[in-house]
């Protein structure tokens, strides 16, 4: 096991920045995702990890060691590709075993290590089968036996669930989190895909065009979204976001939106007059019949067992997801209200939390 350490790391492909001053730490058995929208950067820096890619700038550890210079195979790490990267023509024993004996390990040792991770994988039935005999699933499991026998100190993950059906990709989340609870290998995950993110993760690292946005725990980064991108980027249901005005009445401080006057909490850095954003999650609209926020039922969304209300409001489209035990009709006025400590306030400006 070991610890991955970036320090101000930046990529440039020729003269094209795309990265710079990336610095942040993964502690031991740390399950940590990278996550952010395509072209952000999170592939280039898990293959820098891999040293499948240089460093241009800054110091990457891993185990408190500079590697920046170190081989690929000397850095004691094992990466699981999107496409698994099987060999079509070997059996899945030997799509496992392929590494050691590359390493020239002894066979007895290769034999207990395959038979080993195949246990732990539920792959023993199939060991003498060809990759194209498998399900989607039981490929992505031999993808991860292949990383798993060369017991590295770090596994990399790329995106490897993308090619999955959503039913299996829900079960091979439960099954990599499982595992990794069972071996408590360091584990870097890249996706753009935040329920894995958030599912998944111990540690979640937002990035933004090369840059680090926000990092913090799954319940950290949905509670306290350090900006409007992360609020916008987390969560199932798109957060509501409207304009508005700081003011102060009554002691509490709101915010005069088009949607009306939004109540937010004491202590958010908000000066009257400010300009600000206000986000509000579904999840967190409250259907009260004085409420603030007042809009017309467009579309009535059954999920089981909520509903999706997507409803028309001043400041354009408003979700809200609400028990489904009040029936709505569409055309109908409903009014909305959030708790103050639900209401996330950014800047209008840097589009930073306030
Ligand atoms: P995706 O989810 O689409 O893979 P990503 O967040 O992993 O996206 P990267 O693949 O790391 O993003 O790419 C980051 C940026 O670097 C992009 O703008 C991309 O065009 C650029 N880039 C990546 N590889 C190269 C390369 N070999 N040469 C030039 N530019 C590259």
């Amino acid at each position: 096991m070991a610890t991955v350490e970036y320090n101000r790391i930046g990529k440039s492909f020729g003269a094209v920045n795309i990265m710079r001053d990336v610095s942040f730490r993964i502690e031991e058995h740390q399950f940590v995702v990278l996550l952010g929208p395509s072209g952000c950067g999170k592939t280039t820096l898990l293959r820098m990890t891999a040293g499948l890619e240089t460093v241009s700038e800054g110091d990457l550890m891993i185990g408190g060691k500079r590697v920046n210079d170190v081989h690929p195979r000397d850095r004691d790490i094992a990466m699981v590709f999107q496409n698994y990267a099987l060999y079509p023509t070997m059996k899945v024993y030997d799509n496992i075993a392929f590494s050691l004996e590359v390493a020239k390990v002894q066979t007895d040792e290769i034999k207990r290590r395959v038979e080993a991770a195949a246990e732990v994988l539920n792959l023993t039935p199939y060991l003498q089968r060809y990759p194209k005999e498998l399900s989607g699933g039981q490929r992505q499991r031999v993808a991860m036996g292949r990383a798993m026998v060369r017991e590295p100190s770090v596994f990399l993950f790329d995106e490897p669930l993308s090619n999955l059906d959503a039913k299996l990709r829900a079960h091979m989340r439960t099954e990599i989190r499982q595992l990794h609870n069972r071996l408590k290998t360091t584990t870097i995950y890249v996706t753009h895909d935040q329920i894995e993110a958030m599912t998944m993760a111990d540690k979640i690292v937002v990035m933004r065009a090369g840059k680090i946005e926000q990092i913090g725990s799954p319940d950290e980064v949905y509670d306290t979204p350090a900006s409007k991108y992360v609020a916008d980027f987390i969560g199932s249901a798109a957060i509501n976001f409207m304009p508005g005005t700081v003011v102060t009445g009554e002691g509490q401080p709101a915010v005069d939106t088009p949607n009306g006057r939004i109540r937010v909490l004491p202590g958010a850095a908000v000066k009257p007059g400010q300009k600000v954003i206000c986000g509000i999650r579904p999840t967190d609209a409250v259907v009260s019949d004085d409420g603030p926020i007042r809009t017309r039922a467009l579309l009535v969304e059954r999920m089981g067992h909520d509903v999706q209300l997507c409803t028309a409001a001043p400041a354009g489209q408003f979700l809200a997801i609400v028990d489904r035990s009040r029936p709505f009709a569409e055309g109908v006025e409903v009014r909305f209200d959030a708790a103050p400590e639900k209401v996330h306030v950014f800047d209008a400006e840097t589009e930073m939390r306030l």
